[in-house]
């Protein structure tokens, strides 16, 4: 090719040319090709000279070129074509351009091909398409709602999580502005005023922080989000990368809770004030029921042997007092307990002769024979004025709740270090349902509280005092048999 005649420009053009370019005879041998050429496929020109041109092409594009070739040199027909040759390093280097064919008297001659390396730009194609990935994969796969918007407040982005939250595809809302669509009326003015004042000063007091917001669901119900937004510049503008959680679910729960709390509150406070109540109101009583008492004992010793009926109804009148004040003081106890104020007085008492002295007192008052089967000689640190308390309450719900027997059975039993005291009798029991509520304040069995009078706090009572001095009370029964209380005490 030494002897073509090329004109210095053109030869200037070939040999700097950054295009791919040769020259084949009309079998496809190559005659000539540039230095870009030989670059950029690394060959040296001794390497590809008088070779078929077939042998440079990569064998997935073979078919493809030679239809190519073979359009251009029979039917002149000139069309783009992209392909790849193939490099010395076994690489394919992509080509896309055009090949000529010459004549000489109507006769093909020559062909000359003329492409551009398309590699590189293919490499660049494919990085964005790969960053493109995994950008979708990164607005899809995560677990917030991702919308961006551009400083008109077009939607640009909307993946499928937003999707999922507002209800409104992509195709919905594309094009839309956020006040139009998802922002609840409320904040429409708020949110364009927002974006002004951040477009005129670059301020933005909600940017990137975290929000707890409503927003609006394509059902037009409002629900509440956490929000929060960043910005980033581009070169036409800026863009606005909001992420959204739906956390209605969250704050339906607090809401409950705050008004479960609320109710809590208004129920302890009512509470409050009903123990206050009781013991502003049984103080008050037990004043005027002392001095009744008081002017009934006086009255009693100043009558003589002849007025026996007066004597007599005195004496109820005496006795309903006592029950009276009795009752007076089990609610001043629930008051106290609920106060916290129930205080005990201990001292180190012979608990054998306590049990057997009190069993003895109340034997008095008692319609049932109170049977002692054992009781173990044992010595403990107790308020004895508390400890009647339990066992008198223990001893008359006995009787109380066996009509028609005649005796409650009673044992203490001394156990390693601790002593337990049992009350049975065989009355009406216990449903094992409502064993452990009957300890409750105020519980009383529906049945029984139809037939029976009380308040249902004295085991209310009894167990604060037993607990107090570190023991336990407890009942076992069985409903038409009768019931077995039981209480513990530390030696
Ligand atoms: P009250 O006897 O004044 O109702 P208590 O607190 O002493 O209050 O008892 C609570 C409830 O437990 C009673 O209303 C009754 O239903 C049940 N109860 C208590 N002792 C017995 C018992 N020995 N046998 C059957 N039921 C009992």
């Amino acid at each position: 090719m030494e002897g073509n005649n090329f004109n210095n420009h053109f030869r200037d053009l070939f040999e700097n040319s950054h295009d791919l370019i040769y020259f084949l005879k009309i079998d496809g041998e190559i005659e000539l090709v540039n230095p870009a050429w030989l670059n950029t496929l690394d060959y040296k020109f001794e390497d590809v000279v008088g070779k078929s041109i077939y042998k440079f092409i990569h064998p997935d594009y073979l078919d493809k070129y030679r239809k190519n070739r073979e359009d251009t040199v029979e039917k002149n027909k000139i069309k783009e074509i992209e392909f790849a040759f193939i490099s010395s390093r076994n690489e394919p280097v992509i080509g896309l351009g055009q090949a000529w064919c010459g004549y000489l008297n109507g006769v093909p001659k020559y062909t000359r091909g003329v492409f551009k390396n398309m590699t590189l730009n293919q490499i660049a194609e494919k990085k964005v398409r790969e960053s493109e990935r995994r950008l979708q994969a990164f607005l899809n796969r995560g677990p917030d709602a991702i919308i961006i918007i551009n400083e008109n407040q077009e939607i640009l982005e909307w993946n499928s999580k937003a999707e999922e939250i507002f209800g409104f595809s992509f195709e919905d809302i594309q094009g839309k502005t956020l006040a139009e669509s998802i922002i609840p009326p409320q904040y429409r003015e708020a949110h364009l005023n927002g974006m002004h004042h951040f477009l005129r000063s670059s301020e933005g007091p909600i940017l990137n922080k975290t929000v707890e917001i409503t927003a609006l669901h394509k059902n037009g119900k409002e629900f509440y989000i956490n929000l929060s937004i960043s910005n980033v510049r581009m070169d036409d503008g800026w863009l606005f990368i909001a992420f959204l959680s739906d956390i209605s679910k969250r704050k339906e729960t607090e809401e409950m809770l705050i008004k479960k709390e609320v109710e809590l509150i208004q129920s302890k406070l009512l509470q409050e004030k009903k123990d206050h109540f009781i013991s502003i109101a049984s103080h008050e009583l037990k004043t005027p029921i002392t001095t009744i008492k008081a002017y009934t004992q006086l009255t009693l010793e100043l009558c003589n042997d002849e007025q026996k009926v007066v004597k007599n109804n005195l004496t109820k009148i005496d006795q309903f007092t006592n029950k009276l004040t009795f009752l007076l003081n089990e609610l001043l106890d629930v008051s106290k307990i609920s106060l916290g104020i129930l205080n005990l007085s201990k001292t180190n008492i012979d608990f054998h002769k306590f049990l057997h002295d009190t069993l003895h007192v109340l034997q008095q008052i008692t319609t049932h024979e109170i049977v002692i089967e054992q009781n173990d000689e044992v010595f403990l640190n107790a308020d004895i004025i508390r400890l009647e308390q339990v066992i008198a309450n223990l001893v008359s719900n006995s009787a109380k709740y066996s009509p028609g027997k005649n005796h409650v059975i009673v044992r203490s039993e001394k156990r390693e270090n601790q002593v337990i005291c049992s009350f049975t009798d065989f009355g009406i029991g216990i449903n094992p349902l409502n064993i452990e509520k009957v300890f409750d304040r105020f519980y009383r069995v529906d049945e029984s509280s139809i037939k029976f009078s009380g308040f249902g706090i004295g085991l209310f009572v009894s167990r604060q005092i037993i607990n107090q001095h570190g023991g336990k009370i407890w009942a076992e029964s069985e409903e038409d048999k009768g019931s077995t209380f039981y209480f513990s005490l530390p030696l």
